[in-house]
């Protein structure tokens, strides 16, 4: 083995020392971008000295969900031992509809007779939008938000199916339902300023899992007890007939606002139904109400 010279033996010792350095720079951004993705509540420190960090509080509130909290629910009805009913409409919009309406296949998917029924009657009611339905008619969305008789909730971005065999509507994958929910609650807050505080699942289809992911986004599951049967349906009198037949105190009842084809008959029915649940002494309340106690 040759000798080393002086020089060549201080050139390696260099090489070892950049070397050296190169390595610990790389633990160091390791470690580093360790701590930023899995100990964030290391950087961000606790609000207070004995209350554990916000990130932590939520993953205690998570795990500790089914033993601390009620499981959340769909919820179905109200109090049937008050004379209270809830009127709901729905105002869905797919990617396929939007297309009839551009192509002008579709005159209108806003039933805006509807809410002149309500108004005429003084009857308070609940429609969910659906985001994308809000994103086409704004100014239609801020004049129902507008309306003191009317609340607001979230119908799903675009009202895909969050579960298989429901209404022939596409499925999307698990990773889009979130997405779905907060897209249109952010799409219906920006033209309305209203934040809702009700979600209907489209075609009212899901899965045990999803009732957990929208509770864990803050918002409350409404389904209903009464189907007014109003999609498709062409029979004015069928419609009214359903209502009038299955309603009882509590009863949450789901119509459709979109018009078109798709609910041609809606507010033909309504304006017999309003009068005949008036004469039974029925109480016209919105969710919100409905819940109260
Ligand atoms: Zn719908």
């Amino acid at each position: 083995m040759p000798k080393l010279n002086q020089t060549e033996v201080k050139s390696t010792h260099n090489k070892h020392l950049l070397i050296l350095l190169i390595l610990l720079i790389l633990v160091t951004l390791f470690f580093t971008g360790f701590i930023i993705i899995y100990r964030q509540d290391l950087i961000y420190p606790p609000l207070h000295r004995d209350q554990p960090s916000p990130k932590k509080f939520v993953e205690s509130v998570d795990q500790n969900l089914p033993d601390i909290l009620p499981k959340p629910k769909v919820i179905e009805h109200g109090s049937r031992n008050k004379h209270q009913i809830a009127l709901t409409f729905d105002a869905d919009m797919t990617v396929g509809m939007l297309g009839l309406l551009q192509r002008h296949f579709v005159k209108s998917w806003y039933n805006y007779p509807i809410k002149q029924t309500l108004d005429k009657e003084g009857v308070k009611a609940t429609v969910f939008l659906g985001g994308l339905w809000a994103k086409t008619y704004p100014n239609e969305a801020k004049d129902l938000a507008n309306d003191p008789l009317i609340e607001l909730g979230n119908h799903s971005y675009s009202h895909p199916a969050f579960a298989k065999n429901c209404f022939k509507l596409p499925v999307i994958d698990v990773t889009q339902k979130t997405n779905e929910v907060l897209s249109a609650q952010l799409e219906i807050e920006r033209v309305t300023g209203v934040v809702p505080k009700y979600f209907r699942f489209p075609g009212g289809c899901y899965e045990q899992a999803d009732v957990e992911t929208i509770a864990k986004l803050g918002l409350k599951i409404i389904h209903w007890d009464v189907s007014a049967n109003d999609g498709f349906n062409q029979d004015t009198n069928s419609i009214v007939r359903k209502v009038v037949n299955s309603i009882q105190n509590g009863s949450i009842v789901v119509f459709h606002i979109h018009d078109g084809p798709y609910a041609p008959k809606t507010n033909d029915a309504l304006v017999k139904i309003i009068p005949e649940l008036k004469k039974q002494g029925y109480q016209f309340v919105t969710i919100s109400e409905l819940l109260a106690n």
